[in-house]
């Protein structure tokens, strides 16, 4: 048998600490690697798979239009990136849409539309504030927005115009704000960087902000949007409205896109400012379509929220059973363990033992990003293997 992770060792690019197990086929909320072993997946492609593993739905969708059509770049009208343009303005409270590839993609044009406009309507101000923490992609304008003095260092010098400031801060974006100021950039929950909740009226104070200002709020849904929270966006939670949103990561269902959203006074984009050759590919835009229209027809939201409150529940239990556990957080079904040293390795690998899928979110936390089409059932069982997970550390 081919030993794959020493493939990995010797061809790929050593960037990150993979866990120790070859993944080969999925289906609803399992997956099996290469010997059979089934794993309960509370990772879901990282916030990706909303609808588990190779849905139906999404898997028909992808192969009808594989053997339709595959690419033909934007210079031409194609079906399922306009259905899918069409269905996300007539759900959220944007108006324009440009399909990409990636989260990434979505924020680089989030950026450079907020550019665009500052120097359309803001006498050319081109600066944009983001938070201490925040996370927004790895571009080296992105790694410059992104608030994590870890991501910068290896890459200097980057590009200007990001400011970070501290996060849950009204004042601090307030006191950043000049006159070369064209957005603020924010996730309405920080993902990557902890599972940092907004603190009390914070989003609805930026707003208004903004709106004083006369400057653009970008909200990154990437990992937020589809359902993740338990309403379609984000946004809907905190009773505002963004001028600019950027998704992905659940867009597909298990397909790479990046959608970037804006409402029609913020979408000032002008013919040549901005194209993507693999963008509104038909393949996965079929693909983003019909799991957003699943999402959306089924309620999925609605059952994230649902089936997230009554994992929080499970886990404050433990909570009160291991005192090591310092905090429990999240809201849906993006949801954060965190410990009072650093046992999340210990912890991911123990639960993979045991044949749950986890993510180590930092050295002393643990994220869980399920499929949204789980049950409590699901829930039931990944509590209980943490249970036994924990038990077993505090032994
Ligand atoms: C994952 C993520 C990104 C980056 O998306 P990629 O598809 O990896 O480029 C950006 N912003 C947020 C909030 C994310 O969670």
């Amino acid at each position: 048998m081919t030993d794959w992770q020493e493939l990995d060792k010797q061809y790929y690019m050593q960037t990150i600490v993979r866990v120790p197990v070859t993944l080969v086929r999925g289906k609803g909320a399992r997956v099996w690697d290469e010997k059979g072993k089934k794993y309960l997946d509370f990772v879901g492609g990282l916030a990706v798979n909303c609808l588990g593993h190779c849905h139906p739905v999404v898997t028909g969708a992808v192969k009808k239009q594989a053997d339709t059509l595959m690419q033909t770049s934007l210079w031409y009208y194609t079906v399922p990136m306009l259905q899918l343009a069409e269905l996300l303005v007539k759900n959220s409270c944007l108006d324009r849409v440009f399909i990409g590839n990636s989260g990434l993609e979505a924020n680089e044009g989030a950026v450079k539309l907020a550019r665009r406009y500052g120097k359309l309507k803001l006498n050319g101000a081109y600066e944009v504030i983001t938070t201490m923490a925040s996370f927004h992609g790895r571009s080296l304008a992105l790694t410059a927005a992104s608030g994590q003095p870890k991501m910068h260092e290896p890459f200097t010098p980057l590009p200007v115009g990001f400011i970070n400031v501290a996060n849950n801060d009204i004042a601090a974006i307030k006191a950043a704000t000049t006159d070369k100021t064209c957005a603020v950039m924010l996730e309405p929950i920080q993902a990557e960087g902890g599972v940092n909740l907004p603190v009390e009226g914070f989003l609805k104070e930026v707003r208004e902000w903004c709106d004083s200002k006369g400057i653009l709020l970008i909200l990154d849904e990437v990992q937020t949007g589809i359902g993740r929270l338990g309403t379609l966006f984000g946004y809907m939670q905190y009773g505002i409205e963004p001028d600019i949103m950027t998704l992905a990561k659940g867009l597909g269902g298990g397909m790479p896109i990046g959608a970037l959203l804006a409402k029609e006074k913020a979408a000032v984009f002008t013919l040549g400012d901005h194209n993507s050759t693999f963008g509104g590919n038909p393949v996965t835009c079929a693909a983003a379509y019909a799991t957003l229209k699943y999402v959306i027809d089924n309620n999925i939201p609605g059952n994230a929220k649902k089936v997230g409150e009554y994992f929080m529940g499970k886990l404050l239990d433990l909570k009160k059973k291991y005192p090591f556990i310092t905090d429990v957080r999240g809201r849906g079904l993006l949801i954060a363990v965190q410990f009072n040293s650093e046992i999340a390795q210990q912890v991911v690998l123990d639960c993979l033992d045991k044949g749950l899928l986890v993510n180590k979110l930092m050295p002393n936390a643990i994220r869980f990003i399920p499929p949204l089409i789980i049950g409590n059932q699901e829930v039931d069982e990944a509590v209980g293997i943490l249970d036994g997970v924990l038990a077993g550390i505090s032994r």
